[in-house]
């Protein structure tokens, strides 16, 4: 099976491994989109042969336009540039691998587009989830995820005729680089300490969202989206080795679970894929080299932010954005040596406090004013 496909963020950690998946299975790459790194896009560019490239950067897109100069290869720029990149018609599938929710309105074109999702993009299901599933009913898109957990799930609900007979869907956590440690301990970390994840190798602000305990938030918040469930059906266990990705539990008691290394080819791979499966470059896993299989409670009180993306997967409408904005801009300040790790769930719970959510019955406009308004609520607390 050949996909044709257009990676949103093609210069990133999720990006970039989707190219190697295309390069070993063979699919063709229609559409790549970056947002300043011109010098990777090009050699891409070069390697893949796409239609189009895009940049969301202006200045950046102008550059590429001189680098890609002697290709029949298209550039385009600026936001306009990253929705025709998501609606391209000779694509069918579209991978969503921007960071942030950056990735919502080329998420929504692509829909709109009647792609195929493999969606790794999980900023754009936090804040505005409900909106985002409702247009892919009505389109007729399939949403298939790339993050790993909730491929795992989605890996195990293949056989699942009625929703009705999940009786929980149980999140892997690996815990990140500062599991165990004291609040005292972690007022004391810094950033080169929280860029160092045990197991996976990201880009610069899910690896911070992992070392908070954000990111088990936000993919709470992704699960109950994707799969339509109530958060109280969604349980997070520390699972410190990350082999096993992700569990359901059924009503008669019986779990499934998927194994595997920590490698996301697997995943970019089978949301590309689904419902076949092909052999593709990812390292099975070997059983009788495996360590030993642990299981822990997250700790809510060292960890604020998993408990405050609790609290907003409970409280739904606008909350979620506000969650995210304010998540995005902390983490932002952090990366840049401007605040330290414990001012993030600071920063975070302060907007929460700020910004009044609206509840259901929102719109687009609503989500990016409630993503406005808690970035300026985290900058305030910054004066
Ligand atoms: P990276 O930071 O490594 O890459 C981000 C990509 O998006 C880059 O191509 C970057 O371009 C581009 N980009 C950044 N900002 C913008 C913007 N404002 N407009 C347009 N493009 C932009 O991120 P990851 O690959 O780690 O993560 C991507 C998404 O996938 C995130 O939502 C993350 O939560 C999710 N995810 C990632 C996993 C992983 O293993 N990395 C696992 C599960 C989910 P440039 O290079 O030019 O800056
Ligand atoms: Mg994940």
């Amino acid at each position: 099976m050949t996909r044709h496909i257009s990676i949103l963020g093609s210069t990133g950690s999720i990006g970039r491994q989707t190219l190697e998946v295309a390069e070993s299975c063979g699919h063709r790459v229609a559409a790549l989109t970056v947002n300043r790194s011109v010098e990777l896009a090009e050699a891409q560019a070069r390697k893949f042969r796409p239609e189009l490239v895009a940049a969301a950067d202006e200045s950046a897109a102008a550059d590429l336009r001189l680098r890609l100069a002697d290709t029949p290869i298209r550039v385009a720029g600026g936001e306009g540039g990253l929705l025709e990149a998501a609606s391209l018609a000779s694509a069918d599938t579209v991978v969503t691998a921007v960071v942030g929710i950056a990735g919502l309105k080329p998420t929504l074109a692509a829909i709109d587009a009647g792609k195929r999702i493999a969606l790794a993009n999980k900023e754009t299901l936090v804040c505005a989830g409900e909106l985002v599933m409702a247009r892919a009913k009505e389109r007729g898109a399939d949403i298939v995820p790339v993050d790993s957990e909730h491929s795992a799930i989605f890996q195990c609900l293949q056989g699942c005729r009625d929703k009705g007979e999940v009786r929980r869907l149980i999140l892997t956590a690996s815990g990140g680089p500062f599991f165990g440690k004291t609040r005292k301990e972690l007022s004391q970390v810094t950033l080169e300490q929280a860029l160092r994840h045990p197991n996976w190798s990201m880009g610069a602000k899910i690896t911070i969202d992992s070392a908070t305990l954000m990111n088990k938030g936000l993919e709470v918040i992704e699960a109950m989206r994707l799969y339509a469930m109530p958060p109280e059906k969604i349980h997070v266990v520390v699972h410190r080795e990350s082999i096993l990705h992700s569990l359901v539990e059924f009503v008669d008691g019986a779990i499934l679970a998927q194994l595997g290394t920590a490698d996301m080819h697997l995943p970019i791979q089978y949301a590309l894929t689904w419902p076949e499966r092909t052999a593709g470059p990812a390292v099975p896993l070997d059983l009788l080299r495996c360590p030993p299989l642990t299981f822990h409670q997250p700790d809510l009180e060292v960890f604020p932010c998993l408990a405050l993306a609790l609290d907003c997967a409970r409280r739904g409408g606008t909350s979620t954005a506000i969650l995210n904005g304010a998540n995005e801009a902390a983490v932002g300040l952090f990366l840049d040596d401007k605040v330290k790790f414990l001012d993030i769930p600071r920063l975070v719970a302060g907007a929460l406090d700020r910004v009044e959510a609206k509840p259901g019955g929102y719109d687009l406009d609503d989500i990016f004013e409630a993503d406005w308004a808690a970035r300026a609520a985290v900058h305030e607390m910054m004066r």
